[in-house]
């Protein structure tokens, strides 16, 4: 593993893009719906029990959090979205405030979004998948949760996912994950160690 991951600390929450820092720093955003598994993925990518608070009561995380690697870059973790309770007024504030994240955040470097592999493609998966591709922001998707499935099922989950992405003439990578095994964890680091870097993956 990379040490720097390991190395992520929080740093601060924001309630709104607004109040994120205003410097040149590369960011890396997390996003996924509520209980897909992010704050579990961004636990296991950092080789940390509780970086981001793991949660059995979805849509609980309704702010922006930031986490700092020792050079400075930043992974973001932003809220988890889709979560029925969650009251219309404040899915309206986030869902505009998600796609203002993207349009304007020059900082953003890439977006790994995370869907349960059970569950891939809903709805707001494809908004940000597009504002993804109309902001030229690289994208890279875990289906996590692959130890839920045997591993046949999961690659094959896997190929109907990319020949979706793919038929949306959408550019993006992507790969099986599980937070509970650990498996994944290397390739994810992969693809932020290139992000970092500014490379783009395809
Ligand atoms: P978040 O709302 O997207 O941050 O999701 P959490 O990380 O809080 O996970 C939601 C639930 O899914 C929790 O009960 C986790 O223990 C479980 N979970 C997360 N990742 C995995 C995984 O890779 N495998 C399995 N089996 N369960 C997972």
């Amino acid at each position: 593993m990379n040490p720097v991951y390991r190395q992520a600390r929080f740093i601060s929450s924001a309630p709104d893009i607004t109040l994120l820092p205003q410097d040149k720093v590369r960011e890396i955003a997390f996003a996924g719906r509520s209980n897909a598994g992010k704050s579990s993925a961004l636990n296991a990518i950092t080789d940390q029990k509780q970086l981001a608070r793991v949660s059995n009561t979805p849509g609980r995380t309704q702010m922006i959090n930031l986490f700092e690697l020792p050079d400075g870059q930043r992974l973001i973790d932003l809220p988890g979205y889709g979560y029925a309770k969650v009251p219309d007024a404040i899915k309206r504030h986030w869902q505009t405030h998600l796609q203002r994240y993207f349009v304007e955040r020059e900082q953003l470097a890439g977006l790994i979004l995370i869907m349960d592999i059970r569950h891939p493609l809903q709805d707001l998966d494809w908004q940000m998948i597009k504002w993804c591709a109309a902001e030229d922001v690289p994208l890279h998707i875990l289906l996590t949760k692959a130890d839920k499935l045997t591993y046949n099922v999961g690659k094959t989950t896997l190929l109907q996912v990319q020949r979706a992405i793919e038929d949306a003439n959408i550019v993006a990578t992507l790969q099986l994950f599980s937070a509970t095994a650990k498996n994944g964890v290397d390739d994810v680091h992969e693809v932020l160690d290139a992000w970092f870097t500014g490379q783009r993956l395809v």
